[in-house]
């Protein structure tokens, strides 16, 4: 047993990437190394990893055919400084709990199992979620591993905002509107706790995560009322290259006139649509915004983006009966001024109103003085949040 203090991997998979975080210190609160595999599967696959503190940290070319091989450089690299580290768990960000699981807890064999039979509820993510784990479990069979659910934030939701207007049975099947991001709105509201009194996480909140993968949470009083995203985490706002919300007879007319089978239609839906697809040339934010002046298709991408966002923040805010805190977060929420200032103009109405320069400078609160809804922009930080939920497993505070 090594004496040096004890720390935490978090693991975050996603379709083409690895993200991990080494948290340490009190109550695994400091993050002491940060890093991902980048373009699983593709020739130029590449690892990078960075100390807290450091400008650069290392970057190597790799070779990561799927994910398998590239769980397995991260760990070596995690076992050539496992003294130094000291790892009590690794912690797995899990998209989908499916009806079985929300809260955080250890993973056993029964829950793979489990989590293996709910695949059909998230075909894009928990193939490799799974994979990540056993790999995880082969090399450290010592220690525990612990599943973080993005579900779990939006468990509470009120019937009404869970039910999906088809038949009842497949409710009690487990069809339902979950959410996601839910590690992501769950810092946010700490954070909002910690930044401004207890009173800010309270009162009427719509927390936007804009990111590749976009979605809106309402939360009233620190309770989630309703999210964008459903079933899966292809509802919603136009994101990067998911649709979000359809028309459902979509399916039905592309299966006779183009033949296109379920497995087509989700591959449309999931990688070929949203700002991909409707600009015919990116998926990045910062490359249609560039183009906009000169690219009709880019101008259209980035208006239907903006107007997306407005229409769920106006839907949002009758859900919750007014609105107290918008909060822009995630890549485009933390770092397009040009987006937050479309998403909001035309919202005086509701009493947002931005100030613009703090709206450029990107300022912890972008709202004018004056303005009846704070809009705030708050850097998101799931590991740190998956680190802390794991905390607090492993070392429950007393009355928590
Ligand atoms: P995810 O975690 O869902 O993959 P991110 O939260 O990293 O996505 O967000 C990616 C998005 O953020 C991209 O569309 C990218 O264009 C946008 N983004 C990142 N940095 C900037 C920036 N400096 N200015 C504008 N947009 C940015």
């Amino acid at each position: 047993m090594s004496g040096e203090p004890a720390s935490i991997l978090t693991l975050n998979g996603g379709s083409s990437s690895i993200r991990l975080a080494v948290f340490g210190g009190e109550r695994f609160s400091r993050r002491l190394w940060s890093g991902r595999i980048e373009r699983i599967g593709l020739p130029d696959s590449s690892f990078t990893v960075k100390g807290a503190g450091e400008r650069t940290g290392f970057t190597r070319s790799v070779s990561a055919p799927c994910h398998t091989d590239a769980i397995h450089l991260i760990l070596d690299w995690i076992l050539e400084g496992r003294d130094s580290l000291n790892l009590r768990a690794v912690a797995h960000r899990v998209v989908h709990g499916g009806p079985k699981y929300s809260a955080a807890r250890r993973i056993d064999s029964e829950m793979i199992r489990t989590l293996r039979e709910l695949t059909p509820f998230d075909p894009q993510h928990l193939p490799q979620e799974i994979e990540l784990i056993e790999t995880c479990q082969q090399r450290f069979p010592d220690l525990p591993q612990i599943a973080c659910f993005d579900t779990d934030f939006h468990r509470g939701m009120p019937r009404v905002a869970q039910l999906l207007p088809i038949p009842r049975q497949y409710f009690r099947e487990g069809v339902r509107r979950y959410g996601f991001h839910g590690l992501s709105y769950r810092f946010l509201l700490e954070e909002l706790a910690r930044s401004g009194g207890s009173d800010a996480a309270r009162g009427r909140v719509i927390l936007a995560h804009l990111g590749n993968g976009a979605s809106l949470a309402a939360v009233r009083n620190g309770e989630p009322i309703d999210t964008s995203m459903g079933f899966t985490p292809a509802a919603g706002v136009p994101m990067s290259t998911r649709s979000g919300d359809l028309d459902p007879g979509l399916v039905g007319y592309f299966a006779q006139t183009a033949r296109m089978d379920p497995r087509g239609f989700n591959e449309m839906v999931n990688s070929r649509s949203g700002l991909l697809g409707i600009s015919e040339t990116s998926s990045d934010i910062r490359d249609l915004l560039e183009r906009a002046p000169t690219d009709e298709r880019a101008a259209d991408a980035v208006e239907m983006f903006c107007y997306g966002v407005k229409k769920t923040i106006g839907a949002f805010a009758a859900a919750l009966g007014g609105l107290d805190r918008l909060v822009f977060s995630a890549g485009i929420g933390e770092n397009a001024p040009e987006i937050r200032r479309r998403v909001c103009e035309g919202l005086e109405f509701f009493g947002i109103r931005l100030d613009d320069r703090r709206n450029r400078t990107g300022e912890a609160i972008i709202s004018a003085d004056g303005s009846r809804v704070a809009v705030h922009v708050i850097r998101t930080d799931e590991e740190l949040m998956m680190a802390k939920i794991v905390g607090e497993i492993l070392e429950p505070r007393e009355n928590a």
